[in-house]
């Protein structure tokens, strides 16, 4: 693909596109028309209750024809605007909550597609999502459904995505050779982008994902492996390796707690590789708690005796600090100097001599993504270690190697992952695992409770609290919906948490706060000043507050399996008994089989394992892997057939060198060679 080419196109140039519209599509963070294009939908809807959907109550999507003016009324709060319409001609309510302005685009006579919850005793629809057949919803049967937000409706936003594929259909070029389309049949990419948006039948969506899912997968894996050659072609000087043992031990030694034999391995294996001419590369996996933190500062601690410098790169600045502040306390104490550099610290450190602008001097520099810019450059980096490593990109992390000569890298993650899939997903990576949690661990009380048992949930949380413990409470989404009402929100919560327990003592964090008001929030709760903290599950990374010992998680059903083991991780990182509770009314079989898994195991391996088992086709789109890579379109996991063939295709190319001499791969390789040189993501 060429730079100046349709992919940059600001999103004004679509028809029916302005200010407001661009603004919109901004909030989803859709900035050109090629975010646009691959903009993919969650899921797709079925027209199957159709026929015979008046029998009972439930989600349906139907045809109906306005039969009437549209009335409103006021209730509760809300409007509603009641529209008379007939489907299968039996006469019905359409309703459709706070949105009165619709009432004057409606007239009788229209044909809507109508989604939304079904009451045979009243004979409504209370209306989710409505649109009116257009040449590419000519009222077909499986309608995508995209994420929106309350500024564009998914209406709104198929009429846009089909303006602009006919605005820019001839120019849509293939960056996949000839030959591995013709190879694995696969669908031209202008076809595979009509058939993800606007399908007629499943076989298009599966035809459509096959080609997209192998372009992304085929691309990662072309980095990764050019990244690796790169890597495996490089030396590193040698180290005074009598002076790094002594700072890794006087550092062991110094420790108020015995290492567990996991780490105590994992520590003397990653030594050995330090030490040696060739740069390390390796993941370090643990389940949560596990004390990854530990081995990584043993390392630095030896690196900082023998003269080198560490790096140590955390998804978010809340994490960064809380590693800054357990460094400090364990290696300070031994000689070793660290620094923080975030986004916000930054600033203040530039402020100094303006020769010595960005340059770190300290042992071990903890930071952000901050840690890879250009604006900072080191002495002598030895290692760096990335934290919860999936939260990167491939640019990023090679960027922060690039910082030194030859420098080590070590990945620490959460997930569990099996090693053949580590093989596939991240090149030649070594896999070092820590399989024992510390011994002074309790087990963590699970429990399961329905939703109307409120009070259970209150009594254990006022004990706790009357501990001075802390607590954190989740739910599946930021605020309320009309059709939804059952399902707790974050904001929900919050109230209810504020009116049993007193406005000082509780905190909100979510994901679309900004991050001033998130960064205080989890502040206040890290330092103790509020007791329970009510958030969505972007907390379920990495955070550790000792004195929590309480995980309430609202809506369990809807969550992975992963993602709940990574919640639960979160308390029980002392030595007072934690609890987690799951409140959740699961309807489906997986759903309780996931709480029952839960119940029953601790093991953050053996849970990965029954999540594979447990992963049904209807979850292929929505419920991603917390802790792989992410993807625009394709699962690592449910997609890992396609995952293989691309990094044996990628092989061969690079092998034969077709990637490097082809003309059919001229596209690809500018676009590859392009992505790889733009590291900063
Ligand atoms: P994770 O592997 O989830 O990143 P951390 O490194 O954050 O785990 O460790 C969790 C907590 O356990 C930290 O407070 C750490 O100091 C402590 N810890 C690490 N190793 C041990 C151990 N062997 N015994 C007791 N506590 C430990
Ligand atoms: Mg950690």
């Amino acid at each position: 693909m060429n730079g100046s080419s349709w992919q940059s196109h600001p999103l004004t140039m679509i028809p029916g596109v302005g200010p407001a519209r661009r603004a919109a599509l901004h909030h989803l963070g859709i900035h050109c028309v090629a975010d646009l294009l691959h903009y993919y939908p969650l899921r797709y809807d079925e027209d199957t209750k159709e026929h015979d959907f008046t029998a009972e109550a439930g989600t349906v999507i139907a045809v109906a024809t306005v039969s009437g003016e549209a009335r409103v009324r006021f209730a509760r709060g809300k409007s509603l605007l009641s529209l008379p319409v007939v489907i299968h001609q039996t006469p019905m309510h359409a309703l459709f909550f706070n949105q009165t302005y619709l009432r004057s685009q409606f007239s009788v006579g229209m044909t809507l597609r109508l989604h939304g919850r079904y009451d045979p005793a009243r004979k409504t629809i209370t209306v989710t999502r409505h649109e009116r057949p257009s040449k590419h919803n000519a009222l077909r049967s499986i309608t995508p459904v995209y994420a929106v937000s309350s500024s564009i409706s998914v209406t709104t936003l198929r009429q846009i995505m089909s303006a602009a594929l006919r605005c820019v259909w001839e120019q849509l070029r293939d960056v996949l050779p000839g030959e591995i389309i013709t190879h694995f049949r696969l669908p031209s990419y202008a076809e595979a982008l009509r058939m993800i948006h606007f399908p007629d039948t499943f076989s298009d969506v599966h035809q459509a994902r096959r080609r997209l899912i192998f372009e992304e997968f085929f691309r990662y894996q072309l980095h990764l492996q050019l990244l690796r050659d790169e890597i495996a072609s490089e030396r590193t000087t040698s180290l005074d390796a009598d002076r790094f043992y002594e700072g890794s031990e006087s550092f062991v030694r110094a420790l108020p707690f015995q290492l567990t034999d996991g780490q105590r391995c994992a520590i003397e294996e990653l030594s050995q590789e330090l030490i040696g001419t060739s740069p390390m590369r390796r993941l370090l996996q643990g389940d949560v708690g596990s004390g990854k933190t530990a081995v990584a500062f043993a390392l630095a601690a030896g690196l900082a005796r023998a003269g080198c410098q560490t790096a140590l790169m955390a998804p978010t600045a809340i994490l960064a600090e809380q590693h800054y502040r357990d460094a400090v306390r364990m290696l300070h104490p031994l000689g070793v100097t660290v620094a923080l550099k975030t986004s916000e610290t930054s600033e203040s450190t530039v402020s100094g001599n303006p020769s010595k602008r960005g340059e770190c001097t300290e042992d071990l520099i903890i930071g952000t993504h901050t840690l890879a810019s250009p604006a900072l450059s080191y002495r002598h980096l030895r290692l760096a270690v990335i934290d919860e490593q999936h939260r990167f990109g491939v640019g990023i992390r090679r960027a922060l190697r690039e910082k030194g000569n030859g420098t080590s890298v070590l990945h620490l993650s959460a997930t569990p992952i099996p090693r053949s899939l580590a093989l596939t997903l991240y090149g030649d990576l070594a896999v070092t695992t820590l399989r024992e949690r510390p011994k002074d661990r309790l087990p963590i009380k699970t429990q399961h409770v329905t939703t109307s048992d409120q009070t259970s949930v209150f009594r254990l949380l006022r004990i706790e609290l009357a501990k001075g413990h802390q607590a954190y409470v989740v739910a599946p989404r930021i605020r309320p919906d009309d059709v939804d009402e059952e399902i707790k929100s974050a904001e929900k919560l919050y109230e209810e948490m504020v009116a049993e327990l007193g406005v000082a003592r509780v905190a909100l964090v979510h994901g679309q706060m900004n991050d001033k008001e998130r960064q205080h929030a989890m502040r206040e709760f890290v330092a103790g000043r509020t007791q329970v903290l009510v958030a969505t599950s972007m907390i379920e990374v990495g955070v550790s507050v000792l004195n929590a010992t309480v995980m309430i998680v609202y809506g369990a059903e809807r969550f992975g399996l992963a993602t709940l083991h990574q919640l639960r991780g979160r308390v029980g990182r002392s030595t007072y008994p934690s609890y987690c509770i799951l409140v959740a009314d699961p309807a489906g079989n997986t759903a309780k089989a996931r709480i029952e898994a839960l119940l029953s195991s601790q093991d953050g391996f053996e849970l990965a394992e029954r999540d594979l088992t447990l992963r049904g086709p209807g979850e292929l789109l929505g419920a991603r892997q917390s802790g792989l890579p992410s993807f625009a379109i394709g699962d690592p996991l449910t997609d890992l057939r396609i995952m293989e063939v691309a990094r044996d295709t990628a092989e061969s190319a690079l092998g034969d060198r077709s990637f490097w001499l082809l003309p059919s791969y001229q596209l690809l390789r500018e676009s590859v060679l392009r992505e790889l040189e733009s590291k900063m993501e």
